[in-house]
């Protein structure tokens, strides 16, 4: 096995990649660790693309509001870095909020369209965070290739804007959406869920699968098509939904009726089980 580099500060970062040979293709995958085969599935694309992968491990403070589940979030990090070991990963970034923050940091990458709807509403600030700190990332590890997950298809299509609009030399792969057998999409915040919420999260995904019956079906109104998913999740009664809705998968712009051909659309949920904010999102067509 490829013995793994673990780097912690920047400047072990730069020497790292300057080491590199010229011609070699980097791939690079950020997460916030906790890590499950929605990263390793990740990884892996990148190991087969490029010739060498670096993936970041960054529970990154600005991308959380006051309220949210900064200080709970998951950090298993012994057994992540065991994960990308054996994944074959070259080199992991796992640097310290002081590492990646000057105590005065005064610099943000604000993307202003993409980033408003869906998550944006509830969680403001959240996208701010996140193209600072991928932007930061960029320039530090300066990838051919990052790879994300169309399960934040919200987060890859504002990073597409951000890399598009400030001309930032990296090309950016959507990776599919891996989910647990009864259809759950993987996530670090799964483990928050109690063993009966648990059994209960996998009515998310089944509310998108409502939506993309009621368009097979042949229904474009999209108000109809979200109250398919709505209604199948609200006779519940355990889950708070924050957005239902159908939207441009690249713009993330609403229409009232689907438009024939042309444009992909996702239907994107987000909603809360007890005390666990759950995100989940499907092509329509
Ligand atoms: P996170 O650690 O949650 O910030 O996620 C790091 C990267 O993994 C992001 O690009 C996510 O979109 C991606 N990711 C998270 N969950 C999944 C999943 N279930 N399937 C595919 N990619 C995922």
């Amino acid at each position: 096995m490829t013995p793994m580099t673990v780097l912690r500060t920047r400047a072990q970062l730069r020497e790292f990649r300057a080491s590199l040979p010229p011609h070699s293709r980097v791939g690079f995958v950020p997460t916030m660790g906790a890590l499950h085969e929605g990263h390793l599935s990740l990884a892996r694309q990148s190991l087969r693309d490029c010739d060498v992968t670096i993936v970041s491990i960054f529970v990154n403070p600005t991308q959380f509001a006051p309220h949210e589940d900064l200080s709970k979030y998951p950090r298993p990090l012994e057994r992540d870095l065991e994960l990308l070991k054996s994944a074959g990963v070259h080199a992991v970034f796992v640097p310290s909020v002081e590492e990646m923050y000057p105590k005065d940091a005064s610099t943000f990458v604000v993307e202003e369209q993409v980033s408003g709807p869906l998550c944006g509403e509830f969680r403001p600030g959240h996208f701010r965070g996140v193209a600072t700190v991928v932007t930061k990332l960029f320039n530090l590890v300066q990838p051919h290739r990052a790879y994300f997950g169309q399960k934040d298809a919200q987060q890859c299509a504002v990073l597409e804007r951000v890399v598009r609009d400030l001309e930032i030399p990296v090309q950016l792969i959507r990776g599919e959406t891996v989910r647990e057998n009864d259809g759950l999409a993987m996530s670090s915040r799964n483990v928050y869920l109690s063993s009966e919420e648990r059994k209960k999260a996998v009515k998310i995904s089944e509310s998108l699968s409502r939506v993309i019956d009621a368009y097979r079906l042949g229904e474009r109104r999209v108000a109809e098509l979200e109250k398919a998913g709505r209604d199948y999740l609200e006779a519940d009664g355990s889950f708070r939904i924050q957005y239902l809705e159908v939207r441009d998968l690249e713009t993330l712009q609403r229409a009232e009726m689907i438009p024939s051909g042309g444009a992909k659309l996702i239907v994107a949920i987000a909603a809360y089980l007890g005390t666990t904010r759950l995100i989940d999102n499907a092509v329509l067509n």
